[in-house]
């Protein structure tokens, strides 16, 4: 070993083990420390809604690495480990137990943790929560043993949960405040078109009704609903979105604001403290804003962005955000960010579950979804990334190639 500099990891998920791999695969020779809370080595979570959950993959498929990785690459990885305080100015991580770490370059990629309902009867057993792969372990007991169970929020995880608690055999009702679910980041147009796979498959949707009450003797039995309806259950699964991890930043001093703030080069406001992942909410070049974005590919690939960055090459992360999901026989993948468009534009029937939709704002298309459509996700970001403008004709027709609307775009030739 050459370089006597230490960089420093917290979190080890996706974020982190992608920022330590790349660490050592850019040359750096010092030591690289990885710190983690949970004891399992780092793994992926999205198929903890999915396959895992339903008994359709084995532990081994959810690794982000292969165990012997760790060692052979001289990462030091330290399982089971929080971090209890950070001192900017002496450049020191506190673990717990009151060991101190000197670090030169340190990144917090600490994710997010699920919001917690604090409603009567929130502390009941049989009241789960879905973060890690220990909880997928103990839904999964609870799908094996089939009933009925009450899911809270339709974001992404209540409707994948919905989605595996229903291919398991389970009596499944959804709850949501909203009028249809995934409303926030689709719409209502395209949220609908959600609602009616879930009802198609055999799902109660609850939409418009909040959540006032669980009720049960020692384990949940009932749920109460806002608009007075009474749901008898047998396990009730919340997922009311997360919260970025930011205690640590947070009483080190850094700048925070829905998550890390971070610039384009993924850097805090304390020198040589980085942050990327769920936790950060970083200025995207693109965008010309900042952005928190809560998804695999962005931990994958924020993480290296951050390492490099780390070895000082001064890269702007200004990926497009893109998530996928899969619900029954339904998978898609969303590219872009909408906050705001003014209509949405289909090529091919929704009605079929084989379409891609468009969100546009003015003649731009600001986002779009492909949903059992395959090998047009790259087209579509580069749709958004040259921000051309486009006809909503030539979006609808399928005839036309995406990539065309990029190469010749409004009124070229198709
Ligand atoms: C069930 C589920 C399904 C999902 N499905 C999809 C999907 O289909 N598509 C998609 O795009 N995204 C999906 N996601 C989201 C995706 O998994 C996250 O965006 C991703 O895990 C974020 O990675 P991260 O490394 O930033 O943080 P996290 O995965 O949240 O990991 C952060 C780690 O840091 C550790 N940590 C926190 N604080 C400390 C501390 N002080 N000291 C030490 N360690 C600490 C935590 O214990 C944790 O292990 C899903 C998430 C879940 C939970």
């Amino acid at each position: 070993m050459t370089n006597d500099q230490t960089h420093v990891i917290v979190g080890a998920s996706v974020a982190g083990a992608k920022a330590a791999e790349t660490l050592r695969e850019d040359g750096f020779d010092g030591r690289v420390v990885l710190v983690g809370t949970e004891d399992e080595r780092p793994y992926e979570r999205p198929p903890l809604s999915k396959d895992y959950l339903r008994g359709e993959a084995g532990r081994e498929k959810v690794y982000v690495h292969d165990e012997g990785f760790y060692a052979e690459h001289d990462i030091e990885l330290h399982l089971g480990t929080t971090a209890t305080g950070l001192d900017t100015s002496s450049n020191e991580l506190e673990l717990a137990g009151g060991a101190r770490l000197r670090y030169d370059r340190l990144l917090l990629a600490t994710g997010s943790e699920p919001r917690r309902l604090a409603i009567p009867g929130g502390e009941l057993d049989g009241v789960l929560y879905l973060r890690t792969v220990g909880d997928s372990d103990v839904l999964r007991e609870r799908l094996d043993r089939g009933g009925t169970t009450v899911v809270i929020g339709a974001g992404w995880i209540g409707a994948e949960v919905a989605a595996s608690a229903r291919q398991r055999g389970l009596e499944v009702t959804v709850i949501e405040p909203a009028s249809v679910p995934l409303e926030r980041v689709l719409g209502a147009e395209v949220g609908a078109i959600y609602r009616d796979i879930h009802t198609d498959h055999g799902v109660q949707m609850l939409m418009g009704t909040g959540v006032e009450a669980f009720e049960g003797d020692k384990a949940v039995e009932r749920v109460r609903t806002t608009d007075g309806r009474v749901l008898e259950c047998d396990f009730v699964v919340v997922g009311v979105g997360v919260q970025p991890r930011i205690q640590l930043a947070t009483q080190a001093g850094i700048d925070v604001d829905n998550g890390i703030l971070v610039d384009e080069h993924l850097h805090t406001s304390a020198p040589g403290v980085f942050a990327a992942g769920d936790v950060a909410n970083a200025h995207h070049p693109f965008y010309g804003e900042r952005i928190r974005v809560e998804h695999w590919a962005n931990a994958l690939h924020q993480g290296p962005a951050a390492a490099r960055n780390m070895l000082g090459h001064a890269t702007a992360y200004d990926r497009l955000p893109y998530f996928f999901s899969d619900q029954y026989e339904v998978g898609m993948e969303y590219s872009g960010f909408a906050r705001e468009w003014d209509r949405v534009v289909f090529r091919g029937d929704p009605a079929t579950r084989e379409f891609i939709a468009f969100w546009l704002r003015g003649d731009r298309v600001v986002a779009g979804m492909n949903v059992n459509v395959w090998d047009v996700s790259d087209p579509i970001r580069r749709l958004l990334g040259e921000r051309v403008a486009v006809d909503d004709r030539r979006l609808a027709d399928p005839d036309i190639p995406i990539d065309q609307l990029v190469t010749a775009p409004r009124g070229g030739v198709a």
